[in-house]
């Protein structure tokens, strides 16, 4: 039965492989604990008696194998118990992922067989495929593993703020509440929310990555046998398949978990296995318990995440604002322009259109609410190659003092005057 909940404490038996799966109200976050047995959130285990508060609106399911009882504080949207999860057949891939990972580790260092599982997974929108990420990588780390989270989804990124891709390691269950680490990921800013804004630069910033990642590999055996694992975005026809198949063979994925469709299912079975038969793809059932978001949605989650960037999960961070003469920045446009035909450039001369093209930005008014990041790049020329240092949200422009006003997460001079934009944007609210 399914329903919401006014009542102040109430108390919830899980048997054996059951979830609670719960929304929380909009108004008022939720908190919860663990009485009694075991219990786990998306594949992090529940610390005993603990309280826990989550936020509202967030969606999440208390797992336990073994049967519990928790005690939950608040208002709910909807909260029902549910026996029958797909949480069998995801568990028993971890394990053959777990072997996988210890057949790697027994290796020698050089070989081939020393590379751990790429695990890529994929599937439409709202069918859990960060969701199962979160629990292989943290079952993994529970493990004692440091397995590479790589998030290429630019319209809900999990790592960092939307609009980039990035990775990071992953070295304990990740928090129920407050996600995956911010500490120093490795990311790439792509500046817009769907790919098919620029899918040539997409690209490009897919293959950066992986070549990054591939290099640090080879030089730490641990995070090499670990292996990683690769979420996806759920544009999953046309151009988004294509780049399925892009990240694919960019990350030399090795298993492709397809989650919940029939057809993406066997159309990749058939092309993945006919550049490479060594590729496992695998099919598996979504969870009746993923919900799904519209887009107003998701433009919230979104807005939620660049907030979360500037003040801290739980609001405990203090972005600084910071002033800059326009001087002392500049800031790049990759792609786009007005598009121009071939034939009416002079021989040699690159197309406006051309999506790599290297823009410089006029500062103005425009940049109002915007939010740029922060390139590592030392030469315009390498902005495109170049991994980010973080972002700044331009607060003020004033045209007359020639002054940009911007919020940042720490004070200070940024650690590059080389900034990029895209078509990302923020209100503060
Ligand atoms: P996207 O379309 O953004 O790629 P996705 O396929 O990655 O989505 P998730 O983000 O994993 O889907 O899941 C969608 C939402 O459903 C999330 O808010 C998640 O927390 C929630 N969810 C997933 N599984 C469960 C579950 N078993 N019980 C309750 N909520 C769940």
């Amino acid at each position: 039965a399914s329903g919401g909940s006014t009542s102040a404490i109430k108390q919830v038996k899980l048997d054996k492989e059951c979830e609670i799966r719960i929304e929380v109200g909009n108004e008022t976050p939720l908190r919860l604990r663990l009485l009694s047995g075991t219990a786990e959130i998306f594949g992090a285990e529940l610390p005993p008696e603990i309280w826990l508060t989550f936020p509202p609106r967030h969606k999440f399911a208390v797992f336990t194998w073994y049967g519990a009882t928790i005690e939950m504080d608040g208002e709910t949207e909807s909260d029902y118990t549910a026996d029958e999860t797909p949480m069998v057949s995801y568990v028993n891939v971890h394990a053959i992922l777990e072997g996988r990972r210890n057949r790697a580790r027994a290796s020698p260092p050089d070989s081939n067989s020393s590379q751990g599982p790429r695990v890529i997974v994929v599937g439409p929108t709202d069918s859990g495929k960060s969701t199962l990420s979160r629990m292989l990588l943290s079952w993994a780390a529970k493990q004692g593993w440091k397995p590479t989270f790589v998030d290429l989804d630019v319209g809900q990124g999990f790592i960092t703020i939307p609009g980039s891709i990035a990775a990071t390691p992953i070295e304990l269950p990740i928090d129920p509440v407050e996600g995956v680490p911010l500490e120093m990921p490795l990311v790439y800013f792509y500046g817009h929310v769907t790919p098919s804004n620029n899918v040539d630069l997409y690209k490009v910033l897919v293959k950066e990555l992986a070549d990054i990642l591939e290099r640090q590999f080879a030089g730490n055996a641990e995070s090499r046998a670990a292996g990683m694992v690769i979420n996806t975005m759920g544009w999953i026809e046309g151009v988004g398949y294509e780049l399925i198949q892009h990240a694919i063979t960019t990350f030399n994925a090795n298993v492709v978990l397809v989650l919940d469709q029939e057809k993406l299912f066997s159309m990749l079975k058939k092309d993945v296995l006919k550049n490479n038969p060594n590729v496992d793809v695998v099919k598996l059932q979504k969870s009746g318990g993923v919900v799904s978001r519209s887009n107003k949605f998701r433009q919230r989650t979104r807005s939620f995440r660049i907030r979360e960037y500037f003040y801290g999960p739980g609001n405990d961070l203090s972005p600084h604002a910071n002033i800059a003469n326009f001087s002392d920045l500049s800031i790049y446009r990759i792609g786009g322009g007005p598009q121009a035909p071939h034939s009416a450039l002079p021989i040699g001369a690159k197309s406006v259109a051309d999506p790599l093209r290297l823009a410089p930005v006029n500062i103005n008014r425009d940049l109002l609410h915007v939010v740029l990041a922060v390139s590592f790049a030392k030469e315009p020329e390498q902005i495109i190659s170049s991994n980010v240092a973080g972002f700044i949200y331009v607060t003020d422009v004033d045209i007359q003092r020639k002054k940009i006003t911007y919020l940042a997460p720490s004070p200070g001079d940024l650690p590059s005057k080389f900034l990029i934009m895209g078509t990302l944007t923020w209100l503060e609210t």
